[in-house]
């Protein structure tokens, strides 16, 4: 029912503002076969979780920009404010939500304090990798669940961008079974962390920006960041011996867009589309940018930086893999709604787990 009136509402809405621009006609062009188009250039401002100009993440914030201006022929243009600039990183959701801004750029797991059931649309343990991500979100009920969960705050979340398999992180000390994980300070935020605390490690709660300092001198032992692109432009080969794969916490994480549905309204209806295509292109965009930079990345931390790069032991994996299911399954508790997007979600893993053992999977093992 809910989702029937938001799609409603967005119609009302654009008809409202195509009726605005057909009485303002010197800001209108239109012509018997022509959909009207206003030439006034419409000014919306992101604001994102990451520092501006930020590598990778913050490239696909400003990606999706670049894709809306040139999408719209430059009839929209969007402003990019980094992390500070405007509001800080973990202000972006109630922004974007009070209308001070029309969109916003970040990942979902940031909202677990809002609504507990949120990192289920970025990035879950042990969960959905990129491909299968898209494929639930897409075409398998996910994004339309996801709508349904920021409705109700005014906001339209679309993907944005997907890191693909992160990495496990930068270790000082060297991981040779489960005892090595006991009391071990790492950075590493989300449900990961929470798998991590109940293995028997210490998460810790650092921004990235702190993170290089925060290794280096020793203020924590391990963290995780992205994957090599990222890891690489901060440097944090400097400041940890061991490379650590695989990214069992983040197995293809997911960024948002998040857009004020008052604003999106507010836009011709061609303009909307424009602005959901934008997201979607940058969401696939950002993903081929980083499959394309992370191998290359590789090879420069191995071949010139001489890094250690180490496959987690298979006890650590598999005692993260069970915990891991556990501290999934427990969101399902936090409300029907979160049981019904656990249930979606699991559903889908299983089906997708199956078809891939015998295709992406089986291929991978052959090649
Ligand atoms: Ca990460």
């Amino acid at each position: 029912m809910k989702r029937r009136a938001f799609v409603g509402a967005l119609g009302v809405g654009a008809a409202a503002t195509l009726a605005g621009c057909q009485k303002e006609a010197k800001e209108c062009v239109a012509t018997s076969d022509q959909p009207t188009v206003s030439k006034k250039v419409i000014e919306w401002n992101m604001v994102t979780t990451w520092p501006k100009n930020f590598q990778g993440l913050g490239e696909s914030a400003e990606r999706l920009a670049q894709n809306i201006a040139r999408l719209s022929g430059g009839r929209m243009k969007v402003n990019v404010l980094g992390a500070g600039e405007l509001v800080p990183a973990l202000q972006v959701f109630d922004t974007v939500a009070a209308g001070t801004v029309q969109m916003g750029h970040g990942a979902s797991y940031y909202w677990k304090g809002k609504m507990p059931v949120s990192p289920i649309f970025s990035a879950v343990p042990f969960g959905l990798n990129a491909q299968e991500m898209n494929g639930w979100l897409y075409h398998g009920g996910g994004l339309n669940l996801w709508q349904e969960l920021y409705a109700p705050l005014g906001l339209l979340p679309m993907p944005a961008g997907n890191s693909g398999v992160q990495m496990a992180g930068w270790f000082n000390k060297e991981i040779n079974s489960l005892d090595d994980i006991q009391g071990l300070k790492m950075r590493i935020p989300g449900l990961g962390g929470e798998v991590f605390k109940r293995a028997g490690g210490t998460p810790e709660l650092i921004p990235g920006a702190e993170l290089f300092s925060a290794l280096e001198r020793g203020r924590i032992d391990a963290t995780e960041w992205v994957g090599p692109y990222n890891d690489l432009a901060f440097g944090l080969h400097k400041a940890a011996k061991y490379y650590y794969y695989p990214g069992w916490h983040e197995p293809g994480t997911t960024l948002e867009a998040i857009i004020n549905i008052n604003a999106l309204q507010q836009l011709p209806t061609d303009l909307q589309e424009i602005v959901k295509a934008a997201c979607t292109q940058a969401n696939y965009d950002t993903l081929s940018f980083f499959t394309s930079k992370n191998n290359e990345a590789l090879s420069e931390l191995l071949d010139v930086h001489k890094v250690q790069l180490k496959k987690l032991p298979q006890d650590v994996l598999d005692k993260f893999e069970s915990i891991s299911e556990q501290v999934v399954q427990e969101l399902a508790e936090t409300s029907d709604f979160a049981r019904k997007v656990y249930e979606s979600f699991s559903r889908y893993k299983q089906q997708v787990y199956s078809w891939h053992k015998v295709s992406e999977q089986a291929f991978y093992d052959l090649r």
